[in-house]
């Protein structure tokens, strides 16, 4: 009868233990939250320096896919970003959907000349990240061709929506949120092109947003 009690005891306190632990609501989550904010249609003269003091600020980094034919001009601007730690990757050279995406050659050519006006600035440059203008999903039979060419590339889960329409600093930070929620690993579209103010207005709160939610910042 003794070992009987003891061992219902023992059973009970073990009950007790097992649901005496508050919920997990203060363990850290199963899964490193990351985020990596990318930049494409830089370099330009009037948004991309505007871009690099926000990072600096914020002391956070960034990857610029880059638009090869804007480098020549803004060569201190292509090396000022890879100076402060950023990541650079290839966009494409003419940003001509008509051109690049012809056909398999035409892509591949296009990138190859992106990567010759990178290197012309950055001899070292050795990367083969790529973004598809536009997304993969605009030209799905191009992939593997890029793949089998050598190159990762990397499209987005999340957007500011900043090349989509004319929205305020407050609706580009509120389109990165909605779009970003629930994810563990957040690639945020932004552009550094012309004419692109409210990205540059919006930025701060969205890097501190994620940083209060406890994001990582990293580069592709
Ligand atoms: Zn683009």
């Amino acid at each position: 009868m003794k070992k009987f009690i003891a061992a219902a005891l023992i059973a009970l306190a073990a009950f007790a233990a097992l649901h005496s632990v508050p919920a997990r609501a203060c363990s850290p989550p199963a899964q490193p939250l990351e985020i990596y904010l990318t930049f494409d249609d830089g370099p330009t003269d009037s948004t991309t320096p505007k871009v690099l003091d926000v990072l600096k600020k914020e002391n956070v980094r960034a990857t610029f896919f880059v638009v090869g034919r804007q480098i020549k001009g803004r060569e201190k601007i292509l090396k000022r970003t890879a100076e402060e730690g950023h990541s650079i990757g290839i966009h494409t050279y003419s940003h001509r959907y008509d051109e690049i995406y012809a056909d398999k050659a035409a892509l591949l050519k296009d990138i190859e000349k992106c990567r010759g006006a990178i290197k012309k600035v950055l001899p070292d440059y050795n990367k083969n990240l790529y973004r598809f203008p536009g997304g993969s999903f605009l030209c799905p039979s191009l992939r593997e061709a890029v793949t089998r060419a050598g190159y990762r590339y990397y499209d987005w889960n999340a957007s500011a929506g900043d090349a989509e329409g004319r929205y305020t600093a407050k609706q580009l930070f509120e389109n990165a949120i909605r779009t970003s929620e629930g994810k563990t690993t957040v690639i945020l579209l932004m552009h550094d092109g012309v004419g692109y103010k409210n990205t540059v207005r919006a930025l701060p709160e969205i890097i501190r947003r994620f940083k209060n939610e406890g994001y990582v910042f990293k580069t592709l």
